[in-house]
């Protein structure tokens, strides 16, 4: 009630009171006249307190009115089509509530142990997302991004065999991902991934080897894996410093030399050279302290006295791998011999394929490229 309001009330029942004490004055006090006055003031007062109510109840009903006006407009988004289709607002939110209930397993619902015991959070790095995928559709994903169907099944099995051993290192050796999840399909840093139509071939390596893993020791490896070495991989510390891992270390990997991601030759002006290698004055004189592996990768160059490891050179000049041998050109002309394509740790894409071709078991190429590992079952 306003106080405008509630004052005239007070003045109204100043007033009653005023002129029955006045009656009563001029009556005297007749006990009828003082019952009848009583009465008439009860009555009065009640005639007052129901207006009041009846004030209070419209203004609370009027502050609901304030309060529903933004009720209002989101009543049209709630109810079902008329509006919603008018509103463009309302679009995104009717689609995006598919897209949540079409992954296998919401994560809002609580998922039984036993199923979320063959499965894995994937960050989708392109479209921003996080979906949890069975373990066995999340290899097949994998191997269509990774590797072509043109290859030998037997190749095609190892790298399944690979790609899901990586999937149970993950889940024990979780990396920074967004919203929890364990792995991404970003290549660069965990598998990539393919939602295209997979052929025959993908879902035939991937059912042929359901459940096998690569272990050493009892444990699940980081099953590495790259293009083409350029004839022999390269053991992890070499690459990624550290200790390195037993089982990834260089070995051999005969028949790379057919395919022709084996060699590519670079040729960089004076001025490109620096440009691209970020190092003033850089030429093919001042080259010097090339420490390479064993395998023939660069560990470390110095360039006009600017020491980079291999994987920066790699990186600047934007190499196909760290395998490169510079030779002098025509014109101050800085060529680059670069072998293989990758980083060269774990198996290799094309040595996998030229082993298939030789009848090479999945088996008996995976034990080639890992070290001292067992073939295993997860079951
Ligand atoms: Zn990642």
């Amino acid at each position: 009630m306003s106080r405008a309001r509630k004052s005239v009330l007070h003045i109204l029942l100043l007033v009653i009171i005023f002129v029955a004490s006045l009656h009563s004055a001029v009556l005297g006090s007749n006990s009828l006249v003082a019952i009848r006055r009583a009465d008439m003031f009860h009555g009065l007062v009640k005639i007052i307190k129901n207006y009041s109510s009846l004030s209070i109840l419209q203004e609370e009903s009027n502050g609901q009115e304030n309060v529903s006006h933004p009720e209002q407009t989101t009543m049209p988004q709630a109810s079902p089509t008329p509006n919603a289709t008018k509103v463009p607002t309302a679009e995104p939110t009717a689609t995006a509530a598919p897209t949540v209930s079409e992954t296998p397993f919401p994560t809002a619902t609580p998922i039984p142990e036993e199923e979320l015991k063959n499965t894995i959070l994937v960050y989708f790095h392109e479209t921003d997302m996080v979906r949890r995928l069975n373990i066995e559709e999340y290899v097949l994903g994998v191997l269509a991004a990774e590797m072509s169907d043109r290859f030998e099944l037997e190749a095609l099995k190892a790298q399944a065999v690979a790609i899901r051993t990586n999937c149970y290192y993950s889940l024990e050796h979780v990396k920074e991902h967004k919203d929890g999840a364990v792995i991404c399909t970003d290549s660069s840093h965990c598998q990539a991934f393919s939602d295209e139509d997979y052929s025959s071939k993908y879902v035939k390596a991937v059912t042929k080897t359901e459940g096998i893993v690569i272990k050493y020791d009892g444990e699940y490896i980081s099953a590495n894996y790259f293009y083409n070495s350029g004839g022999y991989t390269e053991d992890s510390s070499n690459v990624w410093g550290g200790s390195g891992k037993p089982y990834l270390v260089a070995v051999s990997s005969p028949g790379e030399e057919a395919f022709d991601s084996y060699y590519k030759e670079y040729e960089f002006s004076m001025k490109s050279f620096a440009k691209k290698s970020g190092i003033k004055g850089a030429s093919y004189e001042n080259i010097t302290d090339i420490d390479r592996s064993s395998s023939g990768g660069i560990n470390s160059i110095t360039i006009n006295g600017k020491k980079l490891s291999g994987r920066e050179l790699r990186s600047r000049l934007d190499l196909r791998s760290t395998k490169a041998y510079f030779k002098q050109g025509e014109d101050g002309k800085i060529i680059v011999e670069v072998y293989g394509y990758g980083h060269g740790v774990g198996m290799s894409q094309c040595g996998a394929q030229a082993m298939a071709l030789e009848d090479a078991s999945y088996k008996t190429i995976l034990t080639h490229y890992y070290t001292g590992v067992k073939i295993r079952s997860i079951n």
